[in-house]
């Protein structure tokens, strides 16, 4: 997390409350400069004239240097933004995948040709749109930064990465190794400030041609307010209320445990979390209990401890966001049923730590039960049937991901073509490969990253005919 001023941004350790690091502000006229850098990158720098294996290499080379900083990487973004340390290497080795994935997927961007009809031939090409923008949250910064940087490099872009300002730090390391693996200079630069300033700026500027946008809903219809007036693309990963489904039928030990992981694991900042725990009425009382036994047995400490199950979360304020939920969920007429409470103890006393909560006793339409809280908060309800099941599923604005546990693949064949997500994982969970799509229906989000998908979004489809 970090504290602001006008002119600079000071990361603090949500662990310890000391500082971090700091980075300068980002002005308008610098904005302005980084924009005409970017273009000149983009148009003299030869790159998006190289062939796809030339892109490919340098690609490569970032991977390769990600992977040798691995550890310094993921120290450091622990320190920005609280996540367990074992968290934070699995994210480094993300964005190494990131860039090896889309080192490889350059070559699929190859003309496409319709054969000869008649009087013409066409050839249909992916131009990349010039200078892009990539603005990204502070819950995972070094993967989310990858997930936009590597396509809409490997698509022949110069990329504005624009991190959260809450998590500053990582974004300028990822420019740092891009430079030292030889990307030519300008065509990834990083631009630093708070959202509604710096990132309203980036949108707006005449020079950013398409945006690429993580973070909250919210946000997302914000910056798609301006892109509408400006007639540009933009592609938005948003938040998420994802139910987690256990069905009678299902084994119970492994989809408790995946209802556990599913939303304490990163204290609950993932946009997936599945912080609802829909449980079929015959199991509830049983399968809830197993769960809230679970949590509160969850060992909370400092990120860098050998044996944490969670950390803190990722600043004081967010903290008091959460708070504040669960406050909420008790006047709504919600039972509490473990947590609600900062831990105890001289261990917690300097970090913003929270204790993982579960709730039940809410109406579907509770607040609770709609909004985002991004923290370790679940909500248990019970369904009765299938259909049941799916109405009460489906009823929120959100449709990012979802969980089914059951042992009838026609029952989960059935429900995960139901559910209103992009992401549906049965007898799994929370899993992610940069080659499968990702992204959200309803208020979740437009388009989809990762995969070759995650690569299309990153230019311009043109035919060209030619006559014969
Ligand atoms: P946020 O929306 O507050 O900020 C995200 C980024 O947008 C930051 O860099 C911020 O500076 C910038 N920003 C804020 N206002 C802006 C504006 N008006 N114009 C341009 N940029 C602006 O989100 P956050 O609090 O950093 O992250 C938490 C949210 O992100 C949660 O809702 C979570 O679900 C979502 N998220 C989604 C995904 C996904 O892939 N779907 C992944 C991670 C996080």
């Amino acid at each position: 997390m970090s504290t602001q001023s006008a002119t600079q941004l000071i990361s603090i350790n949500p662990a310890t409350g000391q500082e971090v690091g700091r980075v300068a502000v980002t002005t308008p006229e610098a904005l302005d400069a980084v924009v005409v850098q970017a273009w000149d990158a983009y148009r003299h720098s030869g790159w998006k004239e190289r062939l796809p294996h030339q892109r490919a290499d340098v690609l490569r080379t970032i991977a390769d240097r990600l992977a040798a900083e691995k550890e310094t990487l993921a120290v450091l973004q622990m320190r920005d933004n609280g996540k367990p340390l074992s968290e934070c290497r699995g994210m480094v080795d993300y964005a190494v995948g990131a860039f090896r994935y889309y080192a490889s997927a350059c070559e699929t961007l190859e003309t496409s040709v319709t054969p000869p009809r008649g009087q013409y031939v066409s050839f249909t090409v992916l131009e990349p749109f010039g200078v892009v923008a990539a603005i990204t949250p502070w819950n995972s910064p070094i993967m989310n930064d990858a997930t936009k940087v590597a396509p809409a490099l490997a698509a022949g872009n110069a990329v504005i990465l624009k991190p959260s300002e809450d998590a500053p730090l990582l974004a300028p390391e990822l420019v740092r190794i891009a430079a030292e693996a030889g990307l030519p200079a300008g065509l990834l630069q990083v631009v630093q400030g708070r959202g509604a300033e710096v990132g309203a700026a980036l949108v707006a500027h005449n020079g950013v041609r398409m945006v690429s946008f993580t973070g909250g809903t919210a946000t997302g219809q914000a910056i798609g307010r301006v892109a509408a007036d400006r007639v540009i693309p933009v592609a938005l990963e948003l938040g998420g209320k994802s139910p987690h489904i256990v069905f009678d039928d299902a084994d119970q030990e492994l989809a408790v445990a995946a209802v556990i992981s599913g939303i304490f694991g990163s204290a609950g900042q993932s946009c997936v979390a599945g912080s609802r725990v829909f449980i079929q009425a015959s199991i509830y009382d049983a399968v809830l209990e197993r769960i809230t036994e679970q949590a509160r047995t969850i060992r909370v400490a400092a990120p860098d401890a050998p044996d944490l199950e969670m950390g803190p979360l990722a600043s004081f304020a967010h903290r008091e966001r959460v708070e504040a939920f669960v406050e909420r969920a008790r006047e709504e007429g919600g039972r509490i049923l473990c947590g609600g409470a900062r831990p105890e103890g001289a261990a917690f006393a300097e970090g913003a730590y929270y204790l993982p909560t579960v709730i039940d006793g809410l109406a579907p339409h509770a607040l609770t039960c709609q909004e985002e809280a991004f923290g370790p908060v679940l909500v248990a309800l019970p369904f009765d049937d299938e259909a049941d099941l799916i109405a009460q599923a489906n009823d929120t604005a959100f449709g990012l991901a979802c969980g089914i546990w059951t042992e009838s693949f026609k029952r989960a064949w059935r429900v995960g073509r139901a559910i209103e997500a992009g992401s549906v994982w049965i007898n799994t969970y929370k899993q992610s490969v940069t080659s499968t799509p990702f992204g959200g229906f309803k208020s979740s989000g437009i388009g989809r990253e990762k995969g070759l998908d995650g690569l299309r979004l990153y230019g311009e489809v043109k035919s060209l005919f030619f006559g014969l």
